[in-house]
């Protein structure tokens, strides 16, 4: 990946000032590797693009200039904010100081030379690396007030890093202000926040500054509600869910949401009879599951998934059960190795016991491709070949001929159709 050095070089030799910005800084004073690079310079957009010719605008922030990966942008203070999410005027400056001030936390407002490893810290980054804070720049209402995104951002931060929120800067997140910035922009932070590592972290100090009731409601009413505690050492169903994402780590967004809302369905279905229980809070937790991510508007797909991971969480005790072609059917499922995932983290969760995790592995890893999907013995065209019409009862036919080749009755293609002559000739009941 280019890490801005050599940008960097031939901006100065062209008598500009440039140096590594951002949250780059941040990650190589702390020893990890950045996810991209940002240059901040004194020269101008036209100047930078005629520097680079294969420079092009970035299309969200005006006059940032894209130059293969990197992000160089003319250092800017920004005008007034009207709207909370973005300034309605930059102005360009010569100098880094003034950019450091527009940005958001002190451990995101350093610059690095990347070859002499000077650092230039005008807003005191340094120490909060050192401490392990994320601490606004300036009077942190104001900064929040300027921009609401930044109190997702600042949960983030503290999450992904494992550093603490400064208190003022925590007391000043107005969650209520969350609203007024679009909820595409929203639900890209929480997905980050959720996927990133420290999950678990982000959902407290969501839940500390307000946010949580705010954006996730149904996730706060987890809080209390209290388990049967034979299967649920650990707790209610809000410390189970935290002590999962605690052994998940940077995750796909599918297993992340999966988890964070696999036992949703449970405050709505709690019932007291002879232990608690939560009838049905698969099949409703999926729905709610559905209902909240579309109103964070994720994707089609992840809310597919998230709702198939919901919906299935509660098989595996039933594995060993299982017909071989039930068995088989589940475990063929596209998404099954994130189910199978959760169901690993379920069980890390609560009992700390592997076993029913550990047979579905065993099941998944021992069966072959060829078993588990195996080439159709017979087509609807063979059926209609028997003399059946196009119809309905065509598909029911083959459906439950795989069945009887999952299960091991039928093996070859003359058996399938004598097996299916068979059936055309018996009632339809069958
Ligand atoms: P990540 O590692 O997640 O990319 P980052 O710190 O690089 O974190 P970016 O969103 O890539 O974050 O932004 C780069 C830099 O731009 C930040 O470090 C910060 O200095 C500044 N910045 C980004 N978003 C904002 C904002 N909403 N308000 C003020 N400054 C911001
Ligand atoms: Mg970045």
């Amino acid at each position: 990946m280019q890490d801005g050095s050599e940008i960097i070089r031939t901006l100065r030799e062209a008598g500009y000032s440039a140096w590594l910005v951002g949250g780059c800084v941040r990650d190589l004073l702390l020893g990890v590797s950045p996810q991209d690079y940002d240059v901040a310079t004194s020269a101008r957009p036209d100047e930078i693009a005629a520097l680079f010719p294969a420079a092009h605008a970035v299309g969200a922030h005006f006059g940032v200039m894209l130059v293969g990966e990197v992000e160089v942008a003319t250092y800017r203070s920004d005008g007034a904010y009207s709207d909370g999410r973005r300034p309605e005027t930059v102005n360009y400056e010569t100098n880094p100081l003034a950019d450091a001030s527009r940005r958001d936390f002190t451990i995101n407002g350093m610059f690095l030379d990347p070859f002499s490893g000077e650092v230039l810290d005008f807003v005191g980054g340094r120490e909060d690396l050192a401490n392990r804070t994320v601490r606004a720049i300036g009077d942190p209402a104001v900064r929040f007030a300027e921009d609401h995104l930044r109190m997702l951002r600042a949960v983030r931060f503290a999450a992904r890093l494992g550093f603490e929120i400064d208190p003022a800067t925590l007391a000043a997140i107005d969650p209520a202000a969350i609203r007024k910035i679009s909820v595409e922009r929203v639900f890209a932070e929480l997905n980050r926040m959720m996927c990133e590592g420290g999950a678990a972290r982000a959902l407290e100090l969501l839940d500390r500054c307000g946010l949580l009731a705010e954006l996730l409601p149904e996730v706060k009413a987890m809080q209390g509600v209290e388990q049967p505690p034979e299967w649920h050492p650990e707790g209610d169903v809000w410390v189970h869910t935290l002590a999962m994402l605690r052994h998940m780590g940077p995750a796909k967004p599918a297993v992340a949401w999966g988890t964070l809302l696999h036992d949703v369905g449970k405050p709505v279905t709690q019932t007291i009879e002879d232990r608690i229980r939560f009838n049905g809070h698969d099949r409703v937790g999926a729905e709610m599951a559905r209902g909240i991510l579309s109103r964070l508007r994720a994707s089609a797909e992840l809310i597919d998934e998230v709702q198939y991971l919901v919906s299935c969480h509660m098989r595996f005790p039933d594995l060993p059960k299982m017909k071989p072609s039930t068995l088989k059917r589940f475990l063929r499922h596209d998404h099954f190795p994130d189910l199978l995932e959760l169901h690993r983290l379920d069980c890390l969760g609560s009992s700390g016991r592997l076993g029913t995790y550990d047979f579905a592995r065993q099941q998944w890893t021992s069966l072959t491709p060829d078993e588990l999907r195996p080439a159709p013995l017979a087509t609807g065209r063979d059926v209609m070949a028997l003399g059946l019409a196009p119809g309905p009862r065509i598909g029911e036919l083959i459906r439950a001929l795989e069945e009887e080749q999952l299960e091991g009755n039928l093996t070859t293609r003359e058996e399938a159709l004598a097996w299916l002559s068979r059936q055309v000739s018996a009632p339809a009941s069958t």
